[in-house]
């Protein structure tokens, strides 16, 4: 294993991974990149659960979120298989994403998103990539019915999570923790959605094992938002509600797999609050780490874990970051510092800068 690789600019993770993934010599790789994200240590996190605590910063994927590790290895295969459309139901990411890798496939794509619910940075990204948007009056979780039925039985690749080459591609993420930290975290925390990529990060630290790369497996937690925690209760949640809306989500597509992580693990899927969110994402920012609020739920899962004492002093910790700030640029702007008014004179600097 060579620690230093993840510092080296990213071929993209299935020329990096070439051997772990479903690709052979006829697929066409269409990449732009993705990989390769920095693991950075939190000071601040870490001294605050007197722990070791790292960020997988995944926000700095080429459109932006862990999406385009799955959607690099979906769009691949979906241009091996002769596919005619690209479909995809979205809470915003995995359209901005899908719209991203078909673009540069020169396949045409279409994508069916809850009216209102998509931050506008994700909807600017589907938009100008020249995706087909489609808004509906409903939640993600009808949209994603809709697309499922549409793809059926048609030459249409359907490129959510449900997409099995998406997990397959997510998993590289959990081979570059291990690579990065030349070890298994003791604890892994992630925020949870639609669930496929905590089923994905358990199937990559379980690889990792099998494959001699690391020893022994990570404690999986997942968070979802107090308002949208259908795993938590134990049931669907018709409307969801969270200001992290890459999480607001009511049906998890791949709640067994989340399950089955926290289960095999010793892990468990947790709910924060809304306020915790926003807390956490400030203290990330305030770190130079800029993170959308679901990636933040991260952070306030550990918070959360650590005050109940499921963080043993000293443990290794993993949090995963999952999109970027800019997506959600309106939370941004209404939860950070305000811009302040000034006279546009030295002086009238120095003095509010109490420099005078
Ligand atoms: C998609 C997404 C999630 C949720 O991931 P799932 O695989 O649906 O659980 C979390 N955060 C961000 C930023 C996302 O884009």
């Amino acid at each position: 294993m060579n620690r230093k690789s993840a510092t080296v600019p990213s071929p993209g993770v299935i020329n990096r991974y070439f051997d772990r993934l479903p690709v052979g010599a006829a697929t066409p790789i269409v990449t732009l990149g993705e990989g390769g994200t920095p693991l950075l240590l939190s000071d601040r996190l870490s001294k605050e659960a007197d722990a070791e605590v790292w960020l997988k910063y995944e926000g700095l994927n080429p459109t932006g979120s862990f999406k385009d590790r799955g959607m690099t290895v979906a769009v691949s295969k979906a241009v091996e298989g002769d596919t005619r459309l690209v479909v995809c139901a979205s809470t915003g990411n995995t359209s901005a994403s899908a719209a991203a890798y078909s673009a540069r496939a020169g396949i045409p794509c279409a994508v069916v998103v809850p009216k209102g619910g998509v931050a506008a940075g994700k909807l600017s990204q589907a938009v100008m990539h020249g995706a087909r948007v489609f808004e509906i009056d409903a939640t993600f979780d009808k949209a994603l019915r809709i697309v499922t039925e549409l793809a059926e039985g048609r030459q249409v690749t359907l490129v959510n999570s449900t997409n099995p080459f998406r997990l397959e591609g997510q998993k590289t993420a959990a081979f570059e923790v291990v690579e990065d930290l030349g070890r298994t975290p003791d604890i892994h925390i992630m925020p949870v959605g639609n669930a496929g990529n905590i089923t994905a990060y358990w199937r990559g630290y379980r690889e990792a094992v099998e494959l001699g790369w690391s020893v022994g497996r990570p404690r999986m937690y997942g968070v979802q938002a107090d308002g949208a925690a259908p795993i938590v209760r134990g049931r669907v949640v018709d409307q969801p509600r969270t200001i992290a809306s890459a999480i607001r989500i009511g049906d998890p597509a791949s709640r067994s797999g989340a399950l089955e992580a926290a289960g095999d693990s010793g892990g468990s899927i947790v709910s924060v609050p809304d306020d915790a969110i926003v807390e956490a994402y400030h203290s990330v920012a305030r770190e130079g780490v800029f993170v959308e609020p679901a990636a933040a739920a991260s952070v306030a899962g550990l918070r959360h874990l650590s005050r109940s004492g499921l963080v043993p002093r000293g443990s290794t910790v993993v949090c995963v970051l999952t999109g970027h700030g800019l997506k959600d640029p309106e939370v941004a702007l209404v939860h950070g510092l305000q811009p302040e008014r000034v006279e546009p004179q030295v002086d009238a600097l120095l003095e509010r800068l109490q420099l005078a």
